[in-house]
């Protein structure tokens, strides 16, 4: 353990991860951690690796001795055991933890601690114009706000019984298994008081909001789809979603779904697009105007003498899409040509003689008669190659099947353990 040193590096990870700089105060840490943690937390389809990932950095970070050593010395460090009992806890225990040792509101006067609300994520489908040009969505949508008229009290007078099925907590605590011996304890708002802690006499209950405290408002939220965005980005209206009392408001977040374009392609800033030749065009040359995401007339044509093959790419600089949030800035426009023959039988002999003494001379054809004699005829039909490589494919694969269940197999050794 002693006997090399450790790295001077990689101690810049933990930060990163919650998104604070290395110089942040534990009041800071704590902040980005409940943020974080809410939003990743696997309860609520986060990711459970990201969610291990912050509670680590959380658990390093906020002790003062391993932050130390951390920064010195960086990860390897404390995994090393310079840190002491190193090993790392369940993640959801210092979610728990920290959710329930008053890291909100520990040094606010109001006694009760504040629940954080639901983020509300709608997907919003966009169309490759929209990303490209930039767009404005307006959307109506319907949310809780705390009443106005008893301004969340729920009640005429502003008082409020405490609950009898939580005892005031507004918290009810279930557990479940998680797997063999691991239990997890999950908090639950209260159903009776709907996590207020508090009931209302019928008499004294605000006329508007029927004690509920809040009441539904429609709002018309302007969504910017901003150039360059990409298929899946996020655009969060911060505190919008529905409010609650005592509850610090979630997000309403908006995820981009790309809708399929019929020409254009996407791969990060770069478009692709397929055009058809015929014949002609790929070998006497072409001009074509190909309309533009923006509604621009591209004029796209070849060089003098120039021949295009099947499946050759071109590209042009600066056409692609434009880079999210410098979106002067372009990627390649990639033109993908496909050349269409002329049909068996669309030439006749005379034609053909007519090409022939154009087109470049057949390779020189020295077969003599005696050659010919020799050579065996043969007969070219049609095929589907990708048909063909599947059924070869699907061959194999039953071949394989077929060799483990012969007796000396391995599936068979196993079985008779
Ligand atoms: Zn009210
Ligand atoms: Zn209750």
């Amino acid at each position: 353990m002693f006997g090399r040193a450790p790295k001077k590096s990689d101690n810049s990870k933990y930060y990163d991860i919650l998104g604070v700089s290395n110089s942040a105060s534990q009041d800071e840490l704590k902040k980005a951690y409940r943020k974080a943690a809410i939003k990743n937390h696997p309860d609520k389809g986060g990711d459970p690796e990201k969610f291990k990932e912050l509670s680590q950095a959380y658990e390093v970070l906020s002790d003062p001795e391993k932050r130390e050593i951390y920064d010195q010395y960086g990860e390897d460090a404390l995994k090393e055991g310079m840190g002491g009992g190193g090993g790392s806890h369940n993640p959801f225990d210092i979610f728990e933890s920290f959710f329930g040792g008053g890291a909100f509101g520990g040094g606010s006067s109001r006694g009760r601690r504040q629940k954080q609300g639901d983020d509300v994520v709608h997907s919003l489908k966009v169309s490759l114009e929209d990303l490209y040009n930039g767009a404005s969505k307006k959307l109506s949508l319907t949310r809780n706000v705390l009443c106005p008229k008893c301004k969340g009290k729920g009640s005429k007078s502003g008082a409020s019984g405490r609950c009898y099925g939580c005892q005031g907590t507004g918290m009810k605590i279930s557990t479940r298994r998680i797997g063999p011996g691991m239990i997890q304890q999950m908090q639950h708002a209260c159903n009776e008081c709907k996590g207020s802690g508090e009931v209302i006499s019928d008499k004294d209950k605000c006329t508007q909001c029927k004690g509920n405290k809040v009441t539904q408002e429609k709002k018309v939220l302007e969504v910017h789809v901003e150039k360059g965005m990409q298929h899946g980005q996020k655009i969060v209206f911060q505190g919008e979603a529905d409010e609650a009392p005592d509850t610090v408001t979630g997000d309403i977040v908006f995820v981009l779904q790309l809708k399929d374009h019929p020409k254009f392609k996407r791969k990060l800033d770069d478009l692709y697009v397929e055009h058809t030749l015929n014949l002609t065009e790929a070998l006497c040359g072409f001009q074509f105007a190909l309309t533009h995401l923006d509604g621009r007339q591209l004029l796209i044509k070849s060089n003098p003498g120039e021949v295009i093959k099947p499946g050759q790419h071109k590209a042009i600089n600066d056409e692609g899409m434009p880079h999210h949030q410098r979106p002067f800035m372009k990627g390649c426009l990639y033109i993908q040509f496909n050349v269409e023959f002329p049909d068996s039988g669309a030439l006749s002999l005379d034609q053909c003689r007519t090409l022939e003494m154009i087109l470049p001379p057949r390779p020189g054809n020295h077969l003599s008669a005696m050659e010919l004699d020799e050579c065996e005829e043969t007969n070219l039909h049609d095929v589907n190659m990708e048909e063909e490589l599947r059924r070869k494919k699907q061959q194999q694969q039953e071949e394989a099947y077929d060799e483990d269940d012969e007796p000396s197999g391995p599936r068979v050794q196993c079985a008779q353990q």
